[in-house]
Order: structure tokens, then C-alpha cells, then sequence
């Protein structure tokens, strides 16, 4: 395992393909001081990146003001041919884009190279966007008066984002700022600067101007200083924990920015007994799985109505032990390691908790040593409501199984959590399936599916999931203003 990520890298920086120098006001900032990327499948230091500081993050404020006119004063169509170049600059470069990706973050290849894909579908839905941001001419209430809405860019946008999408997080923040007409500001997570580099190098090349897009890395609390308390910085868009999306909600308070969040989720994934078991189980399996299971959208809580909870158990377990753990750059992994110690050993600490408290552990290949990131594939059953994993989000290849009895019943316990990101509904009736996606209280339900994200939809949460949507003909708003004008005295 140790070399595969450092060769790779080493072959793409032969290329240029790996910059680890930041991207401010057009220059490509090397820095004084330098932070390391780690392969975290096996612990290695794969490359070094640039420690930037808030004066550099305020010099691109700066270039980001200074920006602003001309790019909100390009036409939109001229700005979704920048976006749309692009997006095929991304797809051309998907291979080299989805290696570094992987030795990063830890996905698997294949998993990187759709992130890949997905991430240039945001700039591509975001061209076309820009192009229809319409606004409005309301029936008058004034006598010889004209009413009129009008939708403008809010100004410099600042996007802080996580580690488990490294680059589609920044395409669907970016795309839908810029196409707005406005200029935006990267801060990538510390873990995966390298993916969001080169979107930078690719930006350049695609002709977004200066100033325009910028990756600023270094430290998240001395870079984000800046963003939160320059009121040249109108919006901040972020995705990652609660707690750290609390603590920037307050801190956008002081300048009253327009805040978009993306946090953390508890998705309860429901299935009735009128189902067909192979279909639910390979559901699960792509709820929970996908990512290795650091993906706000997981799983977290699945509820098996007591007739079928037994077979459901069997099957899942069988599917389970059938994933391969491995390096993500090895041919047919399913699962790579976490990107975050700190996740592995949430993970762990989940295991444990339910264990003590009554659950059944089942891993096939719970002996196999892979490193310390690695958290093997396991499915805890009979879990319980006490349990932590029914609480805090485990963000990891963890499956808790849960039995219920009745409709109302698995409503209430859905509903009985503060995350309100996904929910997940299985069951063979038209009529239940509604009640049920009326009644739960998430900002996302997929009934009988366990894939609906995409461009098109508007993703977020309820409750302490977040503030906003990103994606869909709704994500561009995050970026705009209102502005109403009323002509009056229009009588000759
Ligand atoms: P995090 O919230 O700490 O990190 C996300 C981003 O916030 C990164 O860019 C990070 O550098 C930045 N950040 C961290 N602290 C900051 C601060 N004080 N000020 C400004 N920026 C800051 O997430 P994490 O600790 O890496 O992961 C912990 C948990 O968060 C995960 O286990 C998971 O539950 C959740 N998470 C959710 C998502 C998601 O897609 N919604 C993504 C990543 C993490």
C-alpha cells in the first residue's frame, strides 16, 4: 500500500498536474510555510501545499472585489461558456482529476471518477442557469406604476468545503456563484487541497478570469477569519459538521452575510414488509456503502419492520461481507480507508457502545488488520434507540438494523432526530409511500431509491441539517439579491 498514492502523484506532477501552490489574484502563491497531504490508506505524505495566512486570504478579498464588475457585466451566456469549457476540461482531465481524488480523500477509483462527472454536471446546470435567473413584473397595486423584480449577483462569495467530496462540493458551490455573476473564494478542507488546486489550473485554462475563482489553503480557523468578518464577503456558503457550521452561522452574524449550510445528516432508511428483499438489500447497500459510508446522505438508521427484519439481517450481512477493503487505487476496492483518523475512531467508538449495549456485531473480516483508517464493513443488529449510532452521525461503514412494529411508530422514531438532511422509504404501497413522504421531516426522500441525487434537484436539509439548497433552479438564489423598483408617475 505505501508508494502507490506517492507514485501517482509523483507522475502527475511530471505533467504539472499538481500545484501546490495557491491560487490568488491570478498568481500561483508558493507561501513561506507548508502544510503536507497525507495518503490516509497508509499514513504517507504524498505532497506538500502552500500554508497560507489571512493576509493572503484578505489580498484575495481584494482581487475578488476588483473582479466583480467585469464578471457580473459579462453576459451569462458568456459566462456559461467559461463555466461549460470548464466542465469539458474537468472531463477531459477525468483520470488524472479522479487520481488525485482518490489518493487524498481514499475513494475508490471508480467512485472518484464519478465524483468527477457529477462535479462538472454542476457547472454545466449552472451555464444554463445563469441564463433564466428571471425575475418578475407584478400587477400593480400604484396606479400609472410598473412593478418590477429584478435578480443581481450579492458580491464576493466565499465557499468552505469538506473532505469527502473534494471536488464536487467546490463545483456546486462555484458554479452556481459564478453564474450568478459572482466572483468566489475556495477554502478547501486541509485534508484535500490537491483536487481543489487543480479546478483551479483547469479554471485558468478554461478562461475564467482573474480574481474570479481563487483556492486559498491553509489553516480553517485563521482563513476564515477574514471571510467572516469582511463585509466585502456577502455570502458564505458551507458544507461539513454541524458544529462547525454553528459556529460560522454566528460568526457571518456580525457582518450579516447570506449564510447557504450543508451539514450533517441521520438519514433513516425505512423498510416495510411488502417489499422485495434482493431490491431493498442492494438499496442499503448504496445508502450505506457509498463513500465508505462518509457521505452526509448515508444511512445512519436502518428500520426493518419485525416480519422481514430477520431475512432482511441475513441477506444484508451476506452483501456486506462480499465489499473489498482495500487501497482505493487497487483494482476492485469497494471500500477505502477513512480520510479522517478522527472518523475511524467514531467508527469504532459506535461499535463499542452498541456492543456493551446489547447489539450483535457481524463482520466477516473483523480480524483483518488494513491500517488505522480502515474501518472494516460491519453490521451491528438488534440496535436500539439508546445506542449512540441511533443519535450522532457515524459518517463511516457502520449499518445499525433496527426493528419496528407499525407505521406510526417508525415515523415518530424517524422524525425523533435533529438532522433532517435524507430519509430513505421502502415499501410496496402508493398509499403508505405518500403519508410517509408527507409526513417525515427530512429535505430529501427517496421512495424505493437509494439514488436521487444530481444538478437537477435541490439538495439540503431540515432542522440542524442546514439553511439553503444547492443544486436545481434554486442554488443560483444563494448567490442573488431581490431587487424590487417601482416606476411611478407614468401617466402622460
Ligand atoms: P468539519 O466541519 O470540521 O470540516 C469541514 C470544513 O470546515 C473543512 O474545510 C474544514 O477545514 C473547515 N473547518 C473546520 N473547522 C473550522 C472552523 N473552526 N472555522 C472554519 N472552518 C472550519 O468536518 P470534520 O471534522 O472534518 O468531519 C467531522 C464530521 O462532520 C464528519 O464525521 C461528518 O459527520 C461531518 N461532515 C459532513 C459533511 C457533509 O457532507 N455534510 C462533510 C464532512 C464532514
Amino acid at each position: 500500500m505505501v508508494g502507490l498514492a506517492k507514485g501517482h502523484i509523483e507522475s502527475l506532477r511530471r505533467r504539472e498536474f499538481v500545484a501546490g501552490a495557491a491560487l490568488i489574484d491570478g498568481r500561483w502563491v508558493e507561501g513561506d510555510e507548508k502544510d503536507v497531504v497525507v495518503d490516509p490508506a497508509s499514513g504517507e505524505v504524498i505532497a506538500e501545499v502552500a500554508r497560507c495566512g489571512a493576509a493572503e486570504m484578505t489580498l484575495a478579498i481584494d482581487a475578488a472585489e476588483r473582479s466583480f464588475k467585469g464578471w457580473r457585466e459579462l453576459l451569462p451566456q458568456r459566462r456559461g461558456e467559461i463555466l461549460r469549457s470548464w466542465a469539458s476540461l474537468m472531463l477531459a482531465h477525468s483520470d488524472e482529476l479522479a487520481v488525485l481524488v482518490t489518493s487524498e480523500q481514499g475513494k475508490p477509483l471508480a467512485e472518484a471518477r464519478y465524483e468527477i462527472a457529477y462535479g462538472a454536471g454542476f457547472l454545466q446546470w449552472f451555464a444554463a442557469e445563469g441564463e433564466r435567473a428571471y425575475g418578475e413584473t407584478i400587477p400593480s397595486h400604484k396606479p400609472g406604476s410598473v412593478l418590477q423584480v429584478r435578480m443581481q449577483p450579492v458580491g464576493v462569495a466565499a465557499a468552505i468545503t469538506p473532505w469527502n467530496f473534494p471536488v464536487a462540493m467546490i463545483t456546486r458551490k462555484a458554479g452556481a456563484a459564478m453564474a450568478a455573476g459572482c466572483p468566489v473564494i475556495v477554502k478547501p478542507a486541509p485534508e484535500t487541497p490537491l483536487s481543489a488546486l487543480a479546478l483551479a489550473r483547469l479554471a485558468e485554462q478554461a478562461g475564467v478570469p482573474r480574481g474570479v475563482f481563487q483556492v486559498v489553503v491553509g489553516d480553517p480557523i485563521e482563513l476564515s477569519k477574514p471571510l467572516l468578518q469582511d463585509t466585502r464577503v456577502r455570502a458564505l456558503s458551507f458544507t461539513g459538521s454541524t458544529e462547525v457550521g454553528r459556529l460560522l452561522l454566528k460568526g457571518a452574524a456580525q457582518t450579516v452575510k447570506k449564510v447557504s449550510l450543508e451539514l450533517g445528516g441521520h438519514a433513516p432508511f425505512i423498510v416495510f414488509d411488502d417489499v422485495d428483499l434482493d431490491k431493498v438489500v442492494k438499496g442499503a447497500m448504496e445508502a450505506k456503502f457509498a463513500t465508505s459510508g462518509q457521505d452526509c446522505l448515508a444511512a445512519n438508521r436502518i428500520y426493518v419492520q419485525r416480519g422481514i427484519y430477520n431475512a432482511f439481517v441475513d441477506k444484508f450481512a451476506a452483501a456486506i461481507a462480499r465489499l473489498k477493503v482495500g487501497h482505493g487505487l487497487q483494482a476492485g476496492t469497494d471500500i477505502g480507508p477513512m480520510t479522517k483518523s478522527s472518523v475511524a475512531e467514531k467508527c469504532r467508538a459506535q461499535i463499542s457502545d452498541a456492543a456493551a449495549k446489547g447489539a450483535r456485531v457481524i463482520s466477516a473480516n473483523q480480524d483483518q488488520v488494513f491500517g488505522p483508517n480502515f474501518v472494516v464493513p460491519t453490521l451491528l443488529s438488534d440496535v436500539t434507540d439508546d445506542m449512540l449510532i441511533s443519535r450522532e452521525e457515524t459518517f463511516g461503514p457502520v449499518a445499525a438494523v433496527l426493528p419496528f412494529e407499525s407505521e406510526e411508530e417508525v415515523l415518530a422514531r424517524a422524525n425523533s432526530n435533529e438532522m433532517g438532511l435524507a430519509a430513505y422509504v421502502y415499501t410496496d404501497s402508493l398509499r403508505r409511500a405518500l403519508r410517509l413522504s408527507e409526513g417525515i421531516e427530512y429535505g430529501m426522500v427517496g421512495v424505493n431509491t437509494a439514488s436521487f441525487t444530481g444538478p437537477p434537484i435541490p439538495f439540503g436539509g431540515w432542522k440542524q441539517s442546514g439553511l439553503g439548497r444547492e443544486g436545481s433552479r434554486h442554488g443560483i438564489q444563494e448567490y442573488m439579491e431581490l431587487k424590487y423598483v417601482c416606476f411611478g408617475d407614468l401617466v402622460a
